[in-house]
């Protein structure tokens, strides 16, 4: 008998839900353990509070005579409320979170102690950073890493830790982790934004990204994870049989959440609220265990943290609960993969949502603005968007049949598609008054009765809007936010540059009025990125044909899909935004097709282990039983034995052909990742991997997952599908 997945499967029993106290209002707790605008108040000078402010909304220099103050104030609050260490926090290239704590407590010699936190250790540090990712950035300039605090986002306390969010970046001012680039890009949407919307409002001086999440995710038990080494290593099952039942019945989505995961999921709440993450919503998604969680939207960047830090406290919390959190784009083939919606927005400090209609025709100009940029940008950088979002684990959404497929589109609805149509007919030049009234009172200004029964909500639009945001669901759900909202504010940034560029240009060589230029530039930009709106079936062959004729590309791959991040054009934008220099985009490049490089090797190795040392001889001792039984038949009947041995003997020669279709990928699959492995340029390899390596990998499951119909269950090692989905 198979031992671990038997044992793990009789643990489950005593698994019960773990259930946690409730007794608090979650608005009485939000936020207690984040040093945010109350707690700085109580805690801080004024001067010291005020600098901080300022730094948060005019992103003005820290006073170092004023950060000890801060750090003061921090420190106190910190132990007040039972910390003992603090860390920098910060998002390496490695996609997941990094944190090395030094506790307050300090040496005054004579046998002295005091808690010490001062204004240098809040604003700077130099972990010793040399095994991050770096891209070789650190070997060309031969510098060390350090980490600097970004008082935008609010230190927190968890556990015994205070947690400073930091940027980190190399001697030489690159950037080495996720945040520092969407810094950029949020000032320079910041800045581009304001300019345009100085044509529509003097007031408006800060222009805020937004950015609301949606985190799916599966829950499974974690002695039954544990029972697996594909999913312990890679983070996804690399064989197993369908079950029967899946999710063909739709009875999950939607559906009571079970009971277990309920538990999971209140405690999960409660730490999200001590820690300032406003979740929001719960629900079971598609999958057998599957279920999403989603905040109510924030500010980008501390949105940003926000999901990198919730995805550790998932994994912290599923402990206590006996549950092993997968984040995996594709845990189980053949039900649905999980993604991470990127819902995203402009709102401005006067509190105008730039992507929601407004009341006016003025504000829906303003609005019509922005939403025909956006969809310019994206035309502009499909390609570029979909770089962003590419990765081994996302592959299996994107471009194979599921989700969004790998074609970036613009998905806007009926009404808004008929409302641009209109717009693409206004005059060439000047407008006539009527005209312009026209426009004003039927178009223009029909546009919030019209969105109101904008429902058609096209859930295979890789980039849809709706109603008064873009939603990007094409990102995956491992992924660090930070990457596809540093292209989409870099590209729309650009873009509103180019439009002012434009608008400016008419009125000043064409003396035309405000309106009419806007109007003029508007009607072009519909004419020229219509070919990324697609209101039909994402999924369709027929999609892939007419995005094709389109222009439009179609990077199925990782490999192929990253190419574009490195394009001349690409890092020319980068460049000109201040968002990335060229050793950053290129260093960027080189780390993530290595990424993808290390991840289908692990995976080859791991299948070919898991095949090699569980299935085969597995399926040789179910083999020998078989044969045992055989030889038994065959003493007591003698020549008659063959008709009652048929089956038997049937089953004795398919096991043995699937051992040798093991045997045989394996050994083909393992040579293949050697010759990949001298290929010395990085793109090369990458291909390889992805080309010869990876389709190995089905031929070697189709035999195992054979072999795991053909074996008797008591003997089967890895634990199944269905325990794995429907355990509850
Ligand atoms: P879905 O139908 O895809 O589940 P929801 O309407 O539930 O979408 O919203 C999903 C997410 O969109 C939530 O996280 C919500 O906070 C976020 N969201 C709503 N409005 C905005 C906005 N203006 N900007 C950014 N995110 C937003
Ligand atoms: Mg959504």
């Amino acid at each position: 008998m198979s031992t671990l997945r038997f044992h793990a499967l009789k643990e489950v029993f005593n698994h019960k839900p773990v259930l946690v106290d409730e007794n608090v209002r979650r608005s009485e707790i939000f936020g207690a353990n984040v040093f945010n605008e109350t707690t700085m108040r109580q805690y801080l000078t004024k001067e010291a509070f005020e600098s901080v402010m300022n730094a948060i909304s005019k992103s003005s220099k820290i006073d170092r005579i004023v950060a000890d103050h801060i750090s003061t104030g921090m420190k106190e609050w910190a132990i007040s409320k039972g910390a003992t260490h603090y860390t920098h926090w910060f998002q390496p290239l490695t996609g997941a979170t990094a944190e090395k704590h030094d506790a307050f407590f300090e040496t005054i010699g004579n046998g002295l102690a005091i808690e010490k936190f001062g204004g240098g250790q809040l604003v700077q540090q130099e972990p010793d950073a040399s095994s991050f990712p770096n891209g070789g950035i650190r070997n060309t300039f031969e510098a060390r890493g350090y980490t600097a605090w970004d008082p935008t986002s609010p230190a927190f306390i968890y556990g015994t830790t205070l947690c400073i969010p930091t940027v980190f970046v190399s001697y030489t001012g690159e950037a080495l982790d996720y945040k520092t680039p969407l810094l950029r890009a949020l000032q320079a949407v910041d800045n581009a934004a304001v300019a345009v919307c100085k044509y529509f409002d003097k007031n408006v001086k800060k222009v805020n990204a937004s950015l609301g999440w949606e985190q799916e995710y599966f829950l499974i038990d974690s002695g039954l994870a544990m029972s697996r080494p594909d999913l312990t290593l890679t983070g996804r099952t690399l064989l197993g049989h369908s079950p029967a039942k899946g999710q063909q019945l739709d009875d999950h989505y939607f559906g009571t959440i079970p009971n277990r995961a309920m538990a999971y999921m209140r405690d999960l709440e409660t730490e999200c609220m001590l820690l300032g993450i406003p979740v929001k919503t719960r629900h079971n998604e598609v999958a057998p265990n599957q279920f999403e969680l989603a905040p109510i939207y924030e500010e980008a960047n501390l949105a940003v943290d926000h999901n990198s830090l919730l995805m550790d406290v998932m994994d912290k919390v599923a402990e206590r609960h006996n549950f092993k959190v997968l984040f995996h784009e594709k845990p189980f083939a053949g039900v649905n993969g999980s993604g991470k919606h990127n819902n995203w927005s402009l709102s401005t400090d006067t509190g105008v949502n730039l992507l929601s209609p407004g009341k006016t025709p003025m504000s829906n100009l303003q609005f019509l603005t922005f939403f025909i940029n956006t969809i310019k940008a994206v035309y502009e950088n499909e390609e570029l968007l979909r770089a962003a979002i590419a990765s081994a684990s996302n592959d299996h959404r994107l471009g194979a049949n599921e989700a969004p497929p790998a074609i970036i589109s613009v998905f806007i609805g009926e009404q808004l598609t008929h409302t641009l149509n209109e717009l693409e007919n206004v005059t060439n030049g000047k407008l006539s008054p009527q005209e312009k009234t026209d426009l004003k009172l039927n178009v223009v200004g029909k546009i919030p009765d019209v969105l109101l029964d904008n429902t058609d909500r096209n859930r295979t639009s890789p980039f849809a809007f709706t109603g008064n945001k873009f939603e990007f669901r094409a990102v995956g759900s491992t992924a660090n936010c930070a990457n596809p909202m540093t292209v989409l504010n870099t590209i729309v940034a650009k873009q509103l540059v180019d439009f002012r560029g434009e608008v400016e240009g008419l009125i000043s060589e064409k003396t035309m009025k405000k309106d009419d230029a806007i109007f003029n530039v508007l009607r072009e930009y519909i004419k020229k990125s219509k070919h990324i709106l697609f209101e039909g079936n994402g999924y369709g062959e027929a999609w892939e044909k007419e995005a094709k004729k389109r222009g439009l590309s179609n990077n199925k791959t990782t490999p192929e899909a990253l190419k574009a991040k490195v394009s001349k054009k690409a890092i020319r934008l980068f460049e000109e935004m201040n968002v990335m220099n060229k050793v950053e985009s290129e260093s960027r490049y080189e780390i993530e097709v290595e990424e993808y490089v290390l991840r289908i090797q692990i995976e080859g190795r791991v299948l070919g282990d898991i095949a090699r040392n569980h299935v085969v001889p597995t399926a040789v001792r179910y083999q020998n039983i078989l044969i045992d039984n055989v030889k038994g038949l065959k003493e007591i009947y003698g020549t008659g034995f063959k008709k009652l041995a048929k089956e038997q003997l049937n089953l004795i020669e398919q096991i043995s052909n699937h051992i040798e279709g093991i045997n045989s990928n394996v050994t083909k699959m393992t040579e293949e990742r050697k010759t990949a492995n001298v290929i010395e340029d990085l793109e090369k390899k990458a291909t390889t991997y992805c080309n010869i390596v990876k389709p190995l990998f089905e031929d070697i499951r189709y035999h195992c997952d054979k072999l795991e119909l053909l074996v008797d269950d008591e003997l089967w090692p890895l634990t199944k599908y269905r325990e794995l989905l429907f355990t509850k």
